[in-house]
């Protein structure tokens, strides 16, 4: 529990940024679901049996064993979490002027594909930037934006699509099947590989059982191979569907690719049979895959969403709708509609909702997106999303209440902040750093 005066005087030690608040200080932390599920019995028993050799880990050949049956994948190259798998992908697949499509940019995936010297270009569906439409698979992508992007620059420059699902930043929005399968035919149209970003795969997979026509007697497992089947490789953050603290994996299905994946890891991750990982961490996350198909778990997991999601529309609080699957994203326009974007409207929100109860959520707009790398200048999102995140099996309903009834406080506040200046800004990936002042 924590007080009014130690929440004001913490949150200003933190430069109004969630990410700079101590846990300590923190309720509720809904800042994240990476790394922050709680391991099962299953799991943590096999931390028990890590086998600790430095080269040829029998936890390894469990894991690639294990990503081989539900993700269906040839190859694993581990990393120390996801955006080590993104590194190394970008470092081997892109060069200086190559253009990169995908479903909404991810923070790190973007910054690892611009770091190679490609541009990311946007390819998702519009309804994806409109907080309002009620698309099913609003993480779908644009045929025809794709194809106008594979027209323009050709195999040479394009070095694959990025494709994610769920989308994060569309507020944890599906991919249907029918739309991946269309995505492979076009991209083997223009001879383009497909990377998975396999984060939240099995959240995916679950949608697509409850939503898409022909897919609803189907299994979790079954669908997400399915899905897995029309793409050529992903990159996994462990910390999310896998249910560990940390970890990440490349997988590839190239022999080629994976041989240059497997040189590389040894340069920045460690060797190509643990890849920053222990032996234990590697058991945990076999274990955590499997748990995570189970299609109880995954009802279980986005029931909770749902839960909260469900309890703040009746109150009339503005979220992005359909509710996503690892969290719920509060739409900071309409709470602040006359807050300028340059003034953080979701960081003021963000910042608004600890200092009333301790919660912690975290920015996914202005701030998050960053700047342009060759102009310099804001991108303007038109998300401008405060996303309240669910870890896996850790808080009870009672904890959902709590939150909602926060949010409401917060919405029906008739004060109404005046928004943020930012007083530091990181080069690269500011959200998590950044330093803000009130204005006002
Ligand atoms: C978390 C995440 C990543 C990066 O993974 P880390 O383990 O945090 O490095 C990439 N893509 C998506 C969609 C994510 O949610």
């Amino acid at each position: 529990m924590t007080t009014p005066e130690m929440r004001r005087s913490a949150l200003e030690q933190a430069g109004y940024n969630t990410f700079l608040i101590r846990s300590e200080d923190v309720y509720i932390d809904l800042l994240t679901d990476s790394g922050t599920s709680a391991m099962s019995d299953y799991q943590w028993a096999g931390m028990m049996l890590g086998d600790e050799a430095y080269a040829g880990s029998r936890n390894y050949y469990n894991l690639e064993n294990t990503v081989r049956k539900y993700y269906g994948y040839k190859h694993l190259i581990p990393t120390h979490q996801g955006r080590g798998a993104e590194h190394i992908l970008s470092q081997i697949s892109t060069k200086p002027g190559d253009v990169v499509p995908g479903n909404m940019y991810f923070t790190t995936t973007r910054y690892h594909q611009e770091h190679a010297g490609a541009k990311f270009v946007d390819v998702i569906i519009d309804e994806a930037h409109d907080p309002t439409a009620l698309h099913p698979f609003k993480g779908n992508v644009n045929l025809n934006k794709l194809e106008a992007v594979c027209k323009e620059y050709g195999k040479d420059r394009i070095p694959y699509l990025s494709l994610a699902a769920t989308v994060n930043m569309a507020g944890g929005q599906p991919v249907s099947m029918e739309n991946v399968r269309q995505v492979r035919k076009l991209c083997d149209k223009y001879e383009i590989p497909i990377m998975l970003d396999a984060t939240r795969a099995v959240e995916n997979a679950y949608f697509i059982q409850q939503r898409e026509e022909g897919y609803s007697h189907k299994s979790v497992e079954d669908i997400l191979k399915e899905f897995c089947s029309y793409t050529d490789g992903g990159t996994m953050s462990g910390k999310k569907d896998p249910l560990v603290n940390i970890g990440g994996w490349l997988s590839l299905n190239d022999d080629g690719l994976a041989e240059k994946a497997r040189n590389m890891v040894v340069v920045y991750e460690g060797l190509h049979t643990y890849g920053g990982m222990s032996g234990r961490d590697m058991e945990a996350m076999a274990r955590g895959i499997e748990e995570s198909v189970e299609d109880d778990h995954m009802r279980a997991r986005i029931g909770q969403v749902e839960y909260l999601g469900e309890l703040l529309l009746e109150w009339g609080i503005p979220i992005v709708q359909p509710i996503g699957g690892h969290a719920v994203y509060l739409d900071a326009r309409r709470f602040y509609p006359d807050m300028a974007q340059d003034q953080f409207p979701a960081q003021t929100l963000a910042a608004e909702l600890y200092l009333d109860s301790g919660v912690r959520a975290m920015e996914r707009g202005i701030v998050s997106a960053g700047r342009d790398v060759v102009t310099g200048k804001n991108h303007y999102p038109k998300l401008e999303l405060v996303r309240l995140t669910i870890p896996r099996r850790v808080y009870t309903q009672a904890h959902m209440d709590v939150t909602a009834e926060s949010v409401l406080n917060v919405y029906s506040n008739p004060k109404k902040p005046k928004g943020l200046q930012m007083v530091y800004e990181p080069e690269y990936l500011r959200f998590f750093q950044a330093r803000f002042t009130p204005l006002g």
